[in-house]
């Protein structure tokens, strides 16, 4: 399912938490595609925020993949 790119989204993003997340970048990646940074997939923790559940995703890593669609 397609996520907003909403305040609400952005609050409740945990990429933050995430090792894969890379310093001083926009989050929310489900919503806003994939950041221009070089990351490596550590550990994902999508599955375990809040977003996931709310609009149903079932992809990790759109850091990485891009906005979920
Ligand atoms: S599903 Fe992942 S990218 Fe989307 S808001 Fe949650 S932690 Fe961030
Ligand atoms: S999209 Fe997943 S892997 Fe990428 S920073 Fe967010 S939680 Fe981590």
């Amino acid at each position: 399912m397609t996520v907003p790119d909403s305040d609400q989204v952005h609050q409740d993003c945990i990429c933050g938490d995430c090792p894969s997340y890379p310093a001083n970048d926009v989050w929310s990646y489900c919503a806003r595609g994939k950041s221009d940074k070089e990351i490596e997939r550590v550990n994902c923790i999508c599955p375990e925020c809040p977003v996931t559940d709310r609009y149903d995703l079932v992809g990790t890593y759109y850091c990485k993949s891009g906005a979920a669609d």
